[in-house]
């Protein structure tokens, strides 16, 4: 049976690695060349929750996808996922984080938000009337390692890899316009992420896509740093990334209330400040970075004080430094483009 894999991303490069073990005939395609930032894929990090809150289905399914991590982690003889725990947060009653705690196989109390300023020894303070839920079962996963560990294996499992192999939209049946060559296969797998609308026009109406906007925070401590998921109204969500980052990331609309935010109170906040600041970078396109440094007074219950200080999770610093040109090139990663 030839089977063709529309999409290499990380899901794409997955199924054609587990239907070459599996001994299929399994041919993948994607438009760009590997290890392209174009898609959803690439980076340093994802998190990673056995038990999301968003519902019981996604357990399953993070369940399932867990087993499949860990073949990956045996056969590479090295782990990819790095259980930090995680912190889920909301407002008080949130509904995410009271499944978050009721679908856990190790359910713990529900703290309020100023617990974790303790608990982290100052390196994250959320407001006061938060909901919190400290998760067991989060982590983050090497994102780029697993894709290239793909990348490599899966060609000498057997799967035929091709780059620059762009399939004409729309899919219409098993036969494929390869780069204007058409190939008759037996099965198609589409697994083209934000393009799926395109190539699958009968399920546009069912897809959205949507953009966040991440910035990369210097941490003093990386490895102190858990998953952070916030059911707020900017949709924050953070985790470890690599060379002493963490990253975080919002809705585009939250981002520049932000920035301006920051930009406004900098210099004040900077002189009422010694151990505590918030960097934001926002890609509002491809050429344009901005940075911005925030400091705040440290105790929970002034970050709870303002409105929009009580939808924010700051992240504490015991040296703020200044945002400098070269500090500034530091988040200069790509942002997804979907064409
Ligand atoms: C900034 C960001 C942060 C995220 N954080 C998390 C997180 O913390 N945890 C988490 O679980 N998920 C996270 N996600 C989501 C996760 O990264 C994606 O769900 C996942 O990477 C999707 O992989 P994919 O292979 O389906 O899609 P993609 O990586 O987008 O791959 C699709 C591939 O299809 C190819 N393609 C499309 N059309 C064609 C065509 N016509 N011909 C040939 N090839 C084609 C594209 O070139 C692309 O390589 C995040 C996503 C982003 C963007």
């Amino acid at each position: 049976m030839r089977i063709a894999v529309v999409g290499l991303g990380i899901a794409g490069l997955s199924v054609c690695a587990r239907l070459a073990l599996a001994g299929h005939d399994v041919s993948g395609f994607d438009q760009f060349e590997p290890m392209h930032a174009n898609g959803s894929s690439h980076g340093d990090t994802r998190i990673m929750r056995l038990t999301p809150g968003e519902g019981e289905i996604y357990v399953k399914l993070a369940r399932r996808a867990h087993e499949i991590w860990r073949t990956w982690e045996g056969l590479a003889g090295r782990p990819f996922i790095e259980w930090t725990g995680g912190l889920m947060a909301g407002p008080r009653g949130s509904p995410f984080v009271a499944a978050s705690q009721r679908l856990s196989h190790t359910p713990a109390a529900i703290m309020r938000g100023d617990a974790v300023h303790a608990m982290t020894r100052g390196y994250i303070a959320m407001p006061y009337e938060w909901d919190v839920f400290r998760q067991a079962d989060a982590g983050v996963i090497a994102a780029d390692a697993v894709r290239a560990f793909l990348l490599k294996q899966a060609p000498r499992w057997g799967a035929k890899l091709h780059h620059s192999a762009r399939i004409e939209a729309p899919i219409d049946g098993l036969v494929l316009k390869i780069n204007d060559e058409a190939r008759a296969f037996d099965v198609v797998i589409v697994a083209a992420g934000g393009w799926a609308r395109k190539l699958l026009p009968e399920f546009a109406g069912k897809l959205a896509v949507k953009r966040r906007v991440v910035g990369w925070f210097e941490s003093p401590n990386p490895r102190m740093a858990p998953v952070i998921c916030a059911d707020n109204d900017e949709g924050v969500y953070g985790m470890p990334a690599p060379r002493g980052f963490i990253s975080l990331a919002c809705t585009p609309s939250a981002a520049q209330p932000i920035l301006t935010t920051c930009a406004n109170r900098m210099p004040r906040m900077q002189h009422c400040s010694a151990n505590m600041r918030v960097c934001c970078c926002q890609r509002t396109n491809p050429n344009l970075c901005a940075w911005r440094v925030a400091s705040t007074r440290s105790r929970p219950t002034n970050i709870s004080s303002s409105r929009r200080a009580a939808s924010t999770i700051a992240f504490c610093c015991s040296q703020p430094a200044p945002v400098t040109a070269s500090n500034s090139r530091r988040c200069l990663a790509p942002s997804p483009k979907i064409g």
